[in-house]
């Protein structure tokens, strides 16, 4: 793969920045790139040195950096401090808080349920940690579902050229 340019032009050709195997590159005629991997087709904005996947809802933005994309619009804000200190807050003090009382708390010794606040404890931490993590995933747009249909599909057509011989 030749080293990308350092601006978004039609005539070059740039890393697919949601199946990130394949390239894209401009279609003739039209104020667009296409990806030949994942077959995804992304309108460009050059004066925002931008492209957004066309077939998707909410559309997916990213932006030219020179060397690599970054996920959505410059004018998006990043998320600050006080916003990750409330996810690890939400994510790290209820499991604490049922921890601590577990432990204060033990259930009988040989009730036959003393597994039950260690897993309780996981489970608390596991539930908002994934919302979390949704939440996050969300806001700076990461296409989890559409990379993981890519990647599928790849494997679809890895494993039917594989049958063919
Ligand atoms: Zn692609």
């Amino acid at each position: 793969m030749s080293v990308p340019s350092p601006s978004l032009d039609y005539r070059e050709a740039y890393p697919c920045p949601l199946c990130r195997r394949g390239q894209i590159s401009g279609l003739a005629l039209t104020e667009a790139f296409g990806c030949v991997t994942c077959n995804h087709i992304f309108t460009a904005n050059l004066e925002r040195q931008s492209v957004q996947l066309a077939d998707s809802s909410p559309p997916l933005t990213w932006r030219w950096q020179g060397d690599r994309w970054q996920v959505g619009s410059s004018d998006r804000d990043r998320l600050g401090w006080e916003v990750w200190l409330v996810a690890i807050a939400f994510t790290l003090l209820p499991p604490t808080i049922v921890g601590t009382m577990a432990y204060l708390f033990p259930p009988l010794s040989g009730s036959g349920l003393q597994w039950f606040p260690i897993v309780w404890t996981g489970m608390t931490f596991l539930a908002h940690f994934s919302l979390v993590a949704w939440l996050i995933l969300e806001y700076y747009q990461i296409p989890v579902l559409l990379y993981w249909q890519t990647r599928q599909l790849r494997w679809r057509s890895r494993l039917a050229r594989f049958a063919r011989g």
